[in-house]
């Protein structure tokens, strides 16, 4: 559910966000492809190479926040990356940070070797175990794609 917004309120937004497209601060040079929904953008700061990101059109906090009929081009967004990918022998790994203070969602897709991606979960697990959390797996109520990790671990083939 959209959060509610108080007029002229998008502006202001729009004006201070690096990612809303209709802002002085988009750095364009950076996006690969623009959807209805969502566009792809390479990372300014890369922690790997070919690490993109999947980034709302709309100002959103997080994807959680996004329509449900948006989710049908982000599925097509991450399988084209998960293709790629696996072309040059590496899985793709989806993550997000998402808070009720959220900004601009971003939706970070990195690249690893394939002989990695056994070990992410794991490696995710133990991290959050040190920093006193846990992961959970949650069943979304729009899933159309079969990559129950969507939003933090590797994406399985
Ligand atoms: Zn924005």
């Amino acid at each position: 559910m959209p959060p509610s917004r108080r007029p002229g309120s998008e502006n202001t937004r729009s004006k201070e966000c690096w990612f809303c497209l209709s802002s002085p601060s988009v750095e364009s040079h950076l996006i690969i492809s623009i959807g209805e929904n969502y566009y792809l953008a390479l990372a300014k700061g890369p922690l790997v190479e070919d690490h993109v990101l999947i980034v709302p059109v709309e100002h959103m906090p997080s994807t959680l926040s996004m329509s449900s009929e948006s989710e049908v081009e982000l599925c097509r967004f991450q399988n084209s990356l998960k293709k790629y990918c696996k072309s040059q022998g590496k899985e793709v790994i989806f993550f997000e940070w998402a808070s009720i203070r959220g900004t601009h969602a971003n939706l970070q897709a990195i690249p690893i070797p394939s002989s990695k991606a056994v070990m992410v979960e794991k490696a995710f697990n133990l991290a959050a175990q040190k920093m006193g959390f846990k992961f959970l797996s949650k069943n979304f109520k729009f899933v159309l794609c079969r990559n129950p990790w969507r939003h933090n671990s590797a994406a399985p083939s």
